[in-house]
């Protein structure tokens, strides 16, 4: 095998490692592929859906238990093609009536940890790792981490950030396919799949712990330079 064919090879194999992570355990094959190709074992990458197709595909989800107490699906708002991603937990109690991530106290205090670094939320893509509001705000539960995960993906897919800020501790253990506590995760970047990934701290989190600040305000500082001069990778 030439080295540019080992190097596909290995890029082909991390994106499914990363889609495994995501909680994606098959990939799509069609009909005509499967009987076009049934010699052929290189698989179908999935194809890159619209915001608007992957809220069609969702539809009025079932995939888990969350869905016999939420009010509304929480989809995710923002520029359709922002450079920068907010990735959250999962909606709250205000959240949930009004259909929007982060409009909650912990989400007035997002709008101005965005707005410190001199964006609007309107410029921003914010999402959620579970679209449906844990019952009394637990903890977002594996399974419906994994039924969910596959459509933010997707969202991921369609925007195509150049970074991603993971909010606590579900959000980037999730990203990352890690168990690692957010106080270790955060201060280092990481390497999604070409998108730069910085954790921080939750909102929430600031809001019981607001000394806590100041390390999110360097996050966000380190985002902002990023942004004014990117460095591709
Ligand atoms: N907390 C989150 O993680 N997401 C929201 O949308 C609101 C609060």
């Amino acid at each position: 095998m030439t080295h540019e064919a080992e190097e596909i090879v290995e890029d082909v194999k991390s994106y499914l490692e990363y889609l495994k992570g995501m909680g994606i355990e098959t990939l799509p094959v069609s009909e005509t592929t499967t009987q076009e190709s049934s010699s052929a074992s290189s698989p179908t990458l999935p194809s890159i859906q619209s915001l608007e197709e992957i809220r069609k595909e969702l539809g009025d989800c079932k995939r888990c238990k969350l869905h016999r107490t939420r009010r509304t699906i929480v989809f995710g708002e923002g520029n359709p093609k922002a450079t920068l991603m907010f990735i959250g937990e999962g909606p709250g109690y205000d959240e949930d009536v009004q259909g929007r991530p982060f409009v909650g106290k912990a989400g007035q205090l997002l709008t101005r940890i965005i707005q410190s670094i001199n964006l609007q939320r309107e410029e921003v893509y914010i999402a959620n790792l579970v679209k449906c509001r844990p019952p009394g705000n637990r903890n977002p539960e594996p399974d419906e981490i994994r039924a969910c995960s596959p459509f933010l993906l997707k969202q991921i897919q369609a925007i195509s950030p150049k970074i991603i800020c993971a909010l606590g501790t579900f959000s980037a253990q999730t990203l990352l396919n890690t168990g690692a506590s957010i106080t270790s995760l955060r201060g280092r970047e990481f390497d999604l799949q070409g998108i730069r990934l910085i954790p921080t701290f939750h909102p929430a989190y600031l809001l019981r712990y607001p000394a806590r600040k100041k390390e999110v305000w360097e996050d966000m500082k380190r985002i902002q330079q990023w942004m004014a001069n990117p460095i591709e990778k």
